[in-house]
């Protein structure tokens, strides 16, 4: 499970991602949907991945952008639509840098 950024508790899961990479930064690029168990809250994942630095070194970023229930359903079906730069236009406006939380991962 991954930490919930509005909670705190580790009740966020992954509703759907969808890889959109690579990209020329990024090996791997996903966008996400979370959602919290718990709270309901809702948030945008941005996942990236990238092995391109000195051998043996691995940037991985993983970052939650809060929205209400109704951004949230809307992004979903795009992301469910499948068309990868209809998603990174739908996607953009809802990424504040201001209210981003970093995405733990947590067992249990
Ligand atoms: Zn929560």
């Amino acid at each position: 499970m991954l930490v919930c950024g509005a909670c705190g508790d580790n009740w966020m899961k992954v509703v759907k991602s969808v890889e959109l990479g690579p990209t020329a930064a990024d090996d791997e690029y996903a966008l996400q949907i979370l959602s919290c168990v718990r709270c309901d809250a809702r948030a945008i994942g941005r996942y990236t991945e990238s092995r391109r630095g000195a051998l043996g070194s691995e940037s991985v970023h993983h970052f939650g952008y809060p929205v209400d229930r109704g951004a949230a359903s809307a992004l979903l079906q795009m992301l469910n639509g499948g068309d990868h730069e209809a998603i990174r236009a739908a996607f953009a406006p809802h990424m504040d840098e201001a209210q981003r939380f970093r995405v733990v991962y947590r067992d249990g």
